[in-house]
């Protein structure tokens, strides 16, 4: 039967064809899913990318699982945030996958932070009485989209040097990648200039960047300290700021118990809004530019709401 062989040795060609192609590709682990997806803007068909921690979880803490663990077994490349925001997780997860690519010294792990404006680094000595702080400053940096611009460069460049031969195409793509930037935030600053100057309380600092990027004030915040939950005595400090300043809205991450919020709302007649701070924080939030879509559109309905 010759044509059914060679109807069989074709589709063993294919296959062949399709999974040398696959193991050519670079195996990428990220510690979050805003990482995973600026990877995925530049990568393309040319990376296979995966994130650790979901976008709807708090990226301080990730509970370990064996499945992460083979995860980086495999991976030629990591990207961290770094900062110490994953420092409660994934140091010991890196050590145990025993894969020499991507130990911190090795080319195989990224800590994007480098590539990155930085906030909020303190100045002096950080000791435990001023809580969680993160000594090497605010790690939620990604959250202003010219950081998200400067990441995926990063990325661009670093994709570049591990595949040569796909260069061009990452070029090309961080080059898209940019122009749509660029012109989703022109929107995004459209939409945010009726509400420059206001003021706001956020539940943790993870919105440095953000605020300062579209002209929000951030006055206070839920947690008395960094990573500490709040207390009846700094809510009723809260209270008290809100209703001397006039401030309206709760920026609150969703992985945060909202009876603390909610009751500052109540008797401040305040708004909560559950702001995401990543990818994947929603269901339909599936990469960079719907995250901002998504946090843009809720203030300006929000503002507009308390207004
Ligand atoms: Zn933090």
């Amino acid at each position: 039967m010759p044509i059914r062989s060679n109807f069989l040795a074709a589709l063993l060609l294919t296959t062949a064809a399709g999974s040398a192609q696959a193991a050519s590709r670079l195996n990428i682990v990220t510690a979050t899913e805003d990482l995973a997806a600026l990877a995925r803007e530049v990568g393309g068909d040319r990376i296979d990318v995966e994130s650790i921690a979901r976008g709807y979880q708090d990226p301080h803490f990730v509970e370990p699982k064996p499945s992460f663990l083979l995860k980086l077994q495999k991976a030629d490349l990591l990207l961290v945030v770094g900062l110490q925001l994953e420092i409660g997780w994934l140091p010991p997860l890196i050590t145990q996958s025993r894969n020499p690519k991507i130990q911190p010294s090795a080319p195989g792990y990224m800590d994007l932070s480098a590539s990155a404006k930085i906030m909020e680094i303190p100045v002096g000595q950080v000791t435990r009485a001023m809580g969680d702080v993160h000594p090497l400053g605010n790690p939620h940096y990604w959250l202003d989209p010219d950081n998200g611009r400067r990441m995926a460069k990063a990325i661009a460049d670093k994709l570049s040097q591990m595949d040569p031969s796909s260069a061009a195409g990452f070029a090309q793509r961080y080059a898209e990648f940019e122009r749509h930037l660029t012109a989703a935030e022109k929107e995004w600053d459209q939409k945010m200039a009726p509400f420059r100057g206001q003021k706001v309380i956020t539940y943790h600092r993870s919105w440095p960047n953000f605020c300062g990027r579209f002209g929000l004030v951030v006055v206070d915040y839920v947690e008395p300290k960094p990573g500490i939950p709040p207390t009846p005595s700094h809510t009723l400090d809260v209270i008290n700021i809100m209703l001397r300043e006039k401030i309206n809205l709760i920026l609150v991450e969703p992985y945060f118990d909202l009876r603390t919020p909610n009751s500052i709302a109540q008797k401040t007649g305040g708004e909560v809004v559950v702001l995401l701070p990543s990818v994947g924080g929603v269901k339909e939030v599936k990469d960079y530019f719907q995250l901002f879509d998504y946090d843009v559109n809720l203030l300006v309905k929000a503002f507009s709401k308390v207004k």
